[in-house]
């Protein structure tokens, strides 16, 4: 029977609910579960689409071409497993479908209200997911802090499920315990009153995953059992830990899928309980904490090799905090690939824009292994980008251009070897004498009616590969499926030209003559994707890609 394990967040958002909902995923993996998992925002949004990653971060693209939460991405790069539609909903998503319904008369003339329907429609989403994956455990993480007005109706739902099914449903809460630096002592008090919040709603935590700077101690966890109502021995200690791959090993240091697993035995009273006994994977388990001894001995080598990667994005808004969010799957398939060659990446972020007041600056660039410019909209920084793609070309510094990153590259190549001067993208100038980079026909309708949600070239497309190229060496496939979220395309009219000029189309969609690799000849690296590769890199299986672009990146650092 399948089991539902609820995690909400206490305290403060931010302190890795997301991982934490991946690392028990993975630690239940590892028993020989099938688990999955759902996301909840309780935004009104109805995806992540249309937000900018100012606001958001990350929109994370599944196979299905949702536009969703960055914390999916966690869980397909922990439970190594893709995600789909269904294991992402949002508020407006949920109210959006309740009132097709309503539409409908599927409600059967019934006055249609927040309470019970909207939780209803909640739950048989959150059912729909657990059955159409057939999954032992469906992981729901529900967005934000208990306390808050916006999730209310999604607790709400998770009471529910536990009413009509005790034996079935789980509640862990991650919180988190300050320590002030005046007075130097973890607090326990704020976690005190996330319990309480979350019983006003009618849930009782099972389990506390406490999150702090450091571990928790013994006189802190008696606390905050007998505050919480709950055993001390279901208190988990969760500090800061260098890597968040390691944030499973410390969670099974202290048997905690074990207790999930004895507790849904309790729970069971002869009906609905755990059919299989707890039987560790042993395999399974050990290869994550393979690879998690891995990277930490890459980290504490006394001669760290470290591989320089420098990625340029325009978000400076709010400080570098944010590009971290807004590219954490680059960031994160870097790592991948870079702990797969046995070096540490070294990630810069370069702001774009500083080039174009500056050329001369350019030089500095000398100083990276490799160069990546990554997705983005709009025409802030762009020329500052252009300018980077050209020196990385001429100094023949390893470049990756990720979707937004590919068309630039097209565009520098366009207007510089194959000569096409003024060459641009017409999102960035519609009146150019080259639209080298240009759009479809359904998607100029989609924005004269300014239908911009959920309507870009969305999800995954096959992708036909060159004989010869780096990419269908690095693949070792012929057709591969990856992942895009874009507008615009490389125009065809330039195919030629740019070939002649040394920039050939070594991927392409067949289905639609679409263009979705370039490479350049005579250069170490220079590859661009119309795709997002970064999407469906794992940390046990690194993108063939970043792994040929980090080799080719390691190479230039060994000959300097
Ligand atoms: N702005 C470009 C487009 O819409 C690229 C988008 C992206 O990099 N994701 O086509």
């Amino acid at each position: 029977m399948a089991k539902y394990i609820f995690i909400v967040g206490g305290v403060m958002s931010g302190v890795g609910k997301g991982v934490a909902t991946s690392s028990i995923g993975k630690i239940l993996q590892h028993y020989g579960y099938k688990v999955t998992a759902i996301k909840i925002d309780p935004y009104i949004n109805v995806d992540a689409g249309t937000m900018n990653p100012v606001e958001h971060g990350e929109v994370f693209v599944t196979e299905d071409g949702l536009e969703s939460d960055q914390d999916l991405g966690n869980y397909e790069r922990f439970l190594d497993k893709d995600m789909y539609r269904f294991n992402y909903m949002t508020t407006g998503a949920v109210y959006e479908s309740v009132i097709h319904k309503e539409r409908n008369l599927e409600y059967g003339g019934k006055c249609v209200e927040v309470v019970p329907h909207i939780p209803k429609e909640v739950i048989s989403r959150i059912e729909f997911a657990a059955k159409k994956t057939n999954a032992d455990f469906t992981l729901v993480e529900v967005g934000g802090t208990v306390g808050e007005y916006q999730n209310l109706l999604f607790l709400e739902a998770a009471r529910m499920m536990k009413l009509n099914n005790p034996a079935q449903v789980m509640f862990v809460m991650v919180s988190y315990l300050p320590i002030p630096d005046k007075v130097g002592e973890m607090k326990t008090k704020p976690t005190q009153y996330a319990v309480r919040t979350l019983n006003t709603a009618g849930i009782q935590p099972d389990f506390i995953i406490a999150r702090s700077r450091k571990p928790l101690d013994d006189p802190r966890k008696k606390k905050i059992a007998i505050n919480c109502n709950i055993k001390q021995d279901d208190v988990i200690s969760a500090p800061d830990i260098e890597t968040i791959y390691e944030v499973p090993v410390n969670f099974e240091k202290q048997g905690l899928a074990e207790k999930i697993i004895k507790k849904f035995e309790m729970f069971r009273n002869g009906r609905g309980g755990m059919e299989k006994k707890p039987m560790k994977n042993k395999k399974l388990a050990l290869k994550w904490n393979t690879f998690v001894k891995k990277i930490k001995r890459l980290d504490n080598l006394s001669n760290k090799k470290i591989v320089n990667i420098g990625i340029i994005g325009k978000y400076f808004a709010t400080g570098k905090f944010v590009l971290v969010d807004s590219y954490i799957s680059v960031i994160e398939a870097i790592k991948h690939a870079a702990w797969h060659n046995g070096y540490w990446p070294n990630i810069e972020w370069i702001d774009s824009e500083q080039y174009e007041k500056d050329p001369k600056k350019l030089k500095e660039l000398k100083e990276y292994d490799g160069i990546v410019v990554p997705g983005g909209f709009g025409s802030r920084g762009v020329e500052g980008k252009i300018k980077t793609i050209g020196f990385a070309r001429k100094e023949k510094i390893p470049y990756f251009g990720l979707c937004y990153g590919m068309q630039l590259a097209v565009i520098e190549v366009g207007r510089n070897l194959a000569k096409l001067k003024g060459a641009n993208s017409t999102e960035i100038n519609s009146d150019t004498s080259y639209p080298i980079i240009g759009i479809s026909e359904d998607q100029k309708t989609n924005i004269k009616n300014r239908h911009y949600g959920g309507s870009m070239r969305l999800g995954a497309y096959p992708c036909e590969l060159k004989k010869g190229s780096i990419s269908r060496k690095a693949y070792g496939d012929k057709t591969v499926l990856e992942r895009h979220r874009h507008r615009y395309e490389l125009n065809n009219e330039f195919r030629d030209k740019l070939k002649e000029a040394g920039l050939e189309a070594m991927g392409i969609n067949r289905e639609r003559d679409l263009v979705e690799i370039v490479e350049l000849k005579n250069h170490p690296f220079f590859v661009g994707v119309q795709f997002h590769p970064e999407f469906k890199s794992r940390p046990l299986e690194p993108h063939p890609l970043f792994k040929e672009f980090i080799k080719s990146a390691i190479k230039r650092k060994n000959k300097k």
